[in-house]
């Protein structure tokens, strides 16, 4: 399983209206939404699936991330057939902005429309209660040991051209504009899903197949993470995925937990 430290948060919508202070996402125009591309997880893709009646193709798409620009030791690569010596990113579409047409933005953000006093508008996101992990992350990122939530200096601007509507947050964010506790439980949650999409991408990267079967591909992979104790099985090849390229026949010997407890006190 590799390991690895949350380095970026991709984006971010705006927050909710907290009570104790102002968040800098308060009246912003989301340049975050703007200038990254958001990585997904499966866990991201299915939940948007569901909550939205949307199919994979209608968000999610593959960026092409030759070094690693987008994936920044976050997100993992993957290969398909059609272009074996290209790395993908798995990441929420873009759109042409409709208020800023020689712009692109996050295909769920709801952009609001310029006036004198926000000449660049304000916007927020269009799926704020089941936004992907990464823009629930942002700005934040695990300390070195994963006690602590820590703040990321945030750039002025990180997408290339002089557009505006790029820049990032219009000040620097300070604890106090964070709940003590739910940065942490979003952390964990992404650094879980993201591990396991590691793992995933490791498997699939084994025999790349057609990007068109992909969504398919994550939809079996999900529906085998959940399952009654009593069908539990012990993986041989993994620590979680189970093994596309194994016929029933050779399946991995399933064995019941009181089996594997009584194999570990026999030992
Ligand atoms: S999902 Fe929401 S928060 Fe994330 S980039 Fe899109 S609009 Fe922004
Ligand atoms: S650019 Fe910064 S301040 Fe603006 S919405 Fe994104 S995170 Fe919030």
């Amino acid at each position: 399983m590799p390991s690895f430290d949350i380095q970026i948060g991709p984006t971010r919508g705006r927050h909710r209206r907290r009570t104790f202070r102002m968040s800098p996402c308060e009246n912003c125009h989301a340049g975050c939404c703007r200038a990254f591309a958001v990585p997904l997880t499966g866990a991201d893709i299915l939940r948007i699936e569901r909550g939205l009646n949307l199919s994979f193709w209608d968000f999610a798409c593959r960026w092409a991330d030759p070094v690693g620009q987008i994936a920044q030791q976050y997100a993992p690569h993957f290969y398909f057939d059609d272009e074996p010596g290209t790395p993908f990113v798995i990441a929420l579409m873009h759109r042409v902005s409709e208020v800023f047409p020689e712009t692109t933005c996050c295909r769920f953000l709801t952009e609001g429309v310029p006036n004198e006093t926000q000449p660049l508008g304000q916007s927020h996101c269009g799926i704020y209660d089941i936004r992907p992990a990464a823009c629930r992350v942002f700005p934040t990122k695990f300390n070195a040991t994963g006690e602590l939530a820590l703040i990321q200096d945030i750039p002025d601007r990180t997408r290339e051209g002089d557009n505006a509507i790029y820049d990032l947050c219009s000040r620097q964010w300070e604890p106090s504009d964070l709940d003590p506790v739910q940065p942490l439980h979003d952390l964990i949650i992404a650094r879980y899903e993201m591990q396991f999409f590691h793992q995933l991408a490791e498997q699939w990267n084994q025999e790349p197949r057609p990007w068109e079967i992909f969504p398919d591909f994550l939809r079996l992979i999900y529906s085998q993470r959940l399952m009654r104790e009593s069908a539990t099985t012990v993986p041989t090849h993994s620590a979680a995925t189970p093994d596309l390229t194994q016929s029933p026949d050779d399946a991995p010997t399933v064995l019941s937990f009181p089996d594997v407890e009584r194999q570990s006190r026999a030992a």
